[in-house]
């Protein structure tokens, strides 16, 4: 057909399965297993339908942001919300991208940065992780158009210290780096301290991983206000209202919790340390984790087949067929009841 010349290509984003059926335990797309704070439902329960005839706030999201606001002890006109990280970082693609030069990101990582480079044309370059997984800093201070990745890294979990963050973000004066912290709450270090001194630093959060409302979709970012308002001029001219009345409301209440946020990201880092006791003795190995999830490999038993039979189980978990990773399974931490049934699974797999 003429029409396809003129069509934008692009191969989309692969996300984890979402089961249509029930009783399968969901280890595979790194959902908190835990309900929000119930604040949340009460909110839910109170929301005025009424109030869906009207366009939801613009451009301000006043409570939201300053619920962010409150919490992270930054102002409001330092903070970005969108429809989950992903529409941030999408955004961010977009705004801050605009050079000749390559944006590095590594080689292995979030697989949705080499899909929004590839859809707004931005060159990048892959930087390979050593052979521990490890982002090697030096390998990002050549000149390029900017720089992004997430910390922890995904898929493996592997967290780099404040230091060397911030050894990427200073030799990069001339770009915007954007640290990715979309697990950062399971025992990470966050780069937020840094917005005050660095101008160029973009970090993002999302409430769908440690606030449990992937659903909801709601995502921020943080940096200083000329960041912040570059960001705004792309996306009022793109799509403003992007953000509902009902998520609005919700996301305040997810965040005002705070005793409860904190007791459902410890209980997560607990049941991960059992997690890799547990999988040590039955043959795994893998790098330490400081997200809600395990990169591990099995001594002898390939990652598909134990992927494939844990499956046939009904117990989900993320494998990849591609360079590097062929032979690893990335596990979400589930319950502590979840993860009970994972290990006998395993048991029976790995022996
Ligand atoms: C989950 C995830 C995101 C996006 O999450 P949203 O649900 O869009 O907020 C972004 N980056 C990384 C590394 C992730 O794992």
């Amino acid at each position: 057909m003429k029409w396809e010349e003129n069509v934008r290509r692009v191969v989309p984003y692969t996300p984890g399965e979402q089961p249509k059926k029930s009783g399968v335990i969901k280890l595979n797309t790194n959902e908190n297993p835990y309900p929000p704070a119930p604040g949340v439902g009460k909110a839910l329960a109170a929301l005025d339908v009424e109030k869906f005839r009207l366009y939801p706030e613009f451009p301000e999201q006043t409570e939201l942001a300053e619920a962010l606001a409150g919490h992270y002890q930054i102002g409001t006109d330092q903070i970005f919300i969108g429809v989950g990280s992903d529409d941030v970082l999408s955004i961010a693609f977009m705004t801050f991208f605009q050079s000749d030069k390559p944006v590095f990101f590594p080689d292995i990582t979030y697989s949705f940065y080499d899909v929004w480079a590839d859809v707004y044309g931005i060159p990048y370059e892959r930087k390979a992780l050593d052979a521990d997984f490890q982002i090697c800093p030096a390998d990002y201070c050549k000149p390029n158009g900017g720089v992004i990745f997430p910390n922890p890294n995904a898929p493996t979990g592997v967290l780099m210290p404040l230091e060397k963050v911030e050894e990427i973000v200073a030799a990069n004066r001339d770009v915007v780096v954007i640290v990715d912290e979309a697990y950062i709450d399971f025992g990470g270090t966050s780069a937020l301290p840094l917005i005050d001194k660095y101008d160029n630093l973009l970090v993002v959060q999302t409430f769908s991983k440690s606030r449990s409302m992937a659903g909801m979709r709601i995502g921020f970012c943080m940096g200083q206000p000329a960041l912040i308002r570059y960001l705004n001029d792309v996306k009022y001219s793109v799509n403003s209202y992007t953000l509902n009345t009902a998520a609005l409301a919700l996301g305040v209440e997810a965040v005002r919790d705070e005793a409860y946020f904190r007791d459902c990201c410890r209980r997560i880092i607990q049941t991960r340390e059992k997690a890799e006791e547990e999988l040590t003795k039955r043959g795994f190995a893998f790098p330490k984790s400081y997200a809600n999830f395990i990169f591990a490999s099995h001594k002898t038993v390939p990652a598909r087949e134990i992927f494939e039979r844990l499956k046939e189980n009904d117990i989900y978990v993320r494998w990849w067929n591609k360079d590097r990773i062929d032979n690893y399974l990335r596990i979400t931490i589930g319950t502590d009841g979840q993860m009970e049934a994972l290990y006998r699974a395993l048991y029976e797999i790995c022996g």
